[in-house]
């Protein structure tokens, strides 16, 4: 027995005490984003566990495979489990880049997060966990070289970065502007770009709809709206 799978089965007594184990299958899936799955069919648990988390430590795993039972039996997750969860996650978010760079072949040059007034990194972690669900891999984060007038903030997928406007870094900027420029490239990172008419789409509209549901969507809008109609901005920013 693999140290997964006996994890596993302890897990699933601790949801099914007085039933006998079923065969469960586990593997380890190059996904994307920080997903895993369980699927149960033909008397078979189906467990597939992000690859990245294969070094995982066991008590980590324990609470994967709380998380996915929970999800299962359609039952609340168990809050110390989730709580693992996302420290291991937040822990690790360098190595997993990382791993997920060296696997593409397309690292970008380290920009630093940490700005005079915000850190993107703990901005990104904050989201992440939040709205998320924790369950994107932290691209790279950093400031724009320069302080461009023409975009506040980019998604660049190549390079797997965001890249927010130097500008921003200062102490005038509500917290909750940044929060939503890092929302909205983050939700880039999520739902990638459609072709349409063979055209890259990349604001569909589901992408507006779960964009709306940030708290501060209209405050943020607002100030946003009011910063660009300075002179300083010679034309209104086209993406951010
Ligand atoms: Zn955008």
């Amino acid at each position: 027995m693999t140290r997964e799978t006996g994890i596993f089965n302890r897990a699933f007594l601790d949801w099914n005490p007085s039933a006998s184990v079923p065969r469960i299958e586990i593997r380890y899936y190059p996904y994307a984003t920080l997903t895993h799955t369980i699927r149960y069919r033909k008397s078979i648990i189906k467990v597939r566990i992000n690859l990245l988390f294969k070094n995982a430590p066991s008590d980590v795993l324990e609470a994967v495979a709380h998380i996915l039972f929970s999800k299962l039996y359609q039952h609340r997750t168990p809050a110390e489990a989730l709580d693992r969860y996302h420290r291991f996650v937040e822990g690790n978010q360098h190595r997993f880049r990382a791993l997920l760079q060296a696997r593409s072949n397309k690292a970008p040059a380290l920009i630093p997060a940490k700005g005079h007034h915000f850190n993107l990194q703990q901005i990104f972690d904050r989201i992440n966990r939040h709205l998320f669900r924790s369950r994107l891999v932290m691209p790279s984060l950093g400031w724009s070289r320069r302080a461009v007038q023409t975009k506040l903030g980019e998604y660049q997928a190549l390079r797997q970065a965001i890249v927010i406007n130097r500008r921003l870094d200062s102490a005038d900027t509500p917290g909750y502007v940044l929060e939503y420029l890092m929302f909205h490239e983050m939700l880039h990172m999520k739902h990638g770009a459609e072709i349409r008419n063979g055209r890259r789409v990349v604001h569909t509209k589901k992408f507006r709809i779960e964009e709306r549901k940030f708290e501060g969507y209209a405050a943020a809008k607002e100030w946003i709206r009011r910063m660009t109609r300075h002179p300083e901005w010679s034309r209104p920013p086209r993406d951010f």
